[in-house]
C-alpha cells in the first residue's frame, strides 16, 4: 500500500528536544524543594532516554522539614549546609535499584564536589547543567577537576535550548513557550 506523500511527516515542530525535556523535569523537581533560597532539581537518564531517577535538594529521610535549620547565615551548626541533601545525591539515592552506569544527569546548578564524587562513583558519564553561578567557589573548581580526572564530561545546556515554558496543570491547557 502507498500512502499519499502529502499525508506524511506533518508532525508538530515545536516539541521539546530531549535535553529540553529532561532539564524541564529537573527544574520541575526543584519546585518540590522547601529550601527558601535555593531550589535545585536533578534528573538522571539512561542512553535510551529513559528517566532513571529524579531528586531535589531537601532534608535527609525522616528529618522533619519543620524542624530543619533552613538559614544560610549564622553559626555553621545552625545553618542548612551541614545537613541538607543535594538534588544530585537524592536523585542517585532514588535510583539505587537501577544501574546508573553510562547515564547522564541534568541539573540546574553545577554540581558541588561532594555530588561530583557520587556522580563519578555511580558511573554517570555526563553532566548537563544550566547555571554555573558558583564557578569560582572551591567546591566547583574541585568538582570540575574531579570530573576532568575521572572522564565525566559536562556541558551547559545551549542558550538556544534555554526556553521559558508556561506549564499549566489545568485540563486542556497546552504548554506554551514564552520567549519564542
Ligand atoms: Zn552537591
Amino acid at each position: 500500500m502507498e500512502i499519499n506523500k502529502e499525508k506524511l511527516g506533518n508532525k508538530r515542530q515545536d516539541y521539546l528536544s530531549w535535553d529540553e525535556f529532561f532539564m524541564s523535569i529537573a527544574k520541575l523537581a526543584g519546585a518540590r524543594s522547601k529550601d527558601p533560597s535555593t531550589q535545585v532539581g536533578a534528573c538522571i537518564v539512561d542512553e535510551n532516554n529513559r528517566v532513571l531517577a529524579i531528586g531535589y535538594n531537601g532534608t535527609p529521610n525522616n528529618f522533619n522539614d519543620d524542624e530543619f535549620p533552613w538559614d544560610r547565615d549564622g553559626e555553621d551548626l545552625e545553618t542548612k549546609y551541614l545537613y541538607v541533601c543535594h538534588a544530585e545525591r537524592n536523585a542517585i539515592a532514588n535510583g539505587n535499584r537501577l544501574s546508573l552506569k553510562g547515564a547522564r544527569i541534568y541539573v540546574d546548578l553545577f554540581p558541588c564536589n561532594e555530588c561530583a564524587k557520587e556522580i563519578i562513583q555511580f558511573g554517570i558519564k555526563e553532566v548537563i547543567y544550566l547555571s554555573d553561578k558558583y564557578a569560582n567557589s572551591k567546591e566547583t573548581v574541585a568538582s570540575k577537576y574531579l570530573f576532568d580526572k575521572s572522564n565525566v564530561t559536562y556541558r551547559q545546556l545551549e542558550k538556544e535550548h534555554q526556553k521559558t515554558l508556561k506549564l499549566s496543570i489545568k485540563p486542556d491547557v497546552p504548554v506554551t513557550y514564552l520567549d519564542d
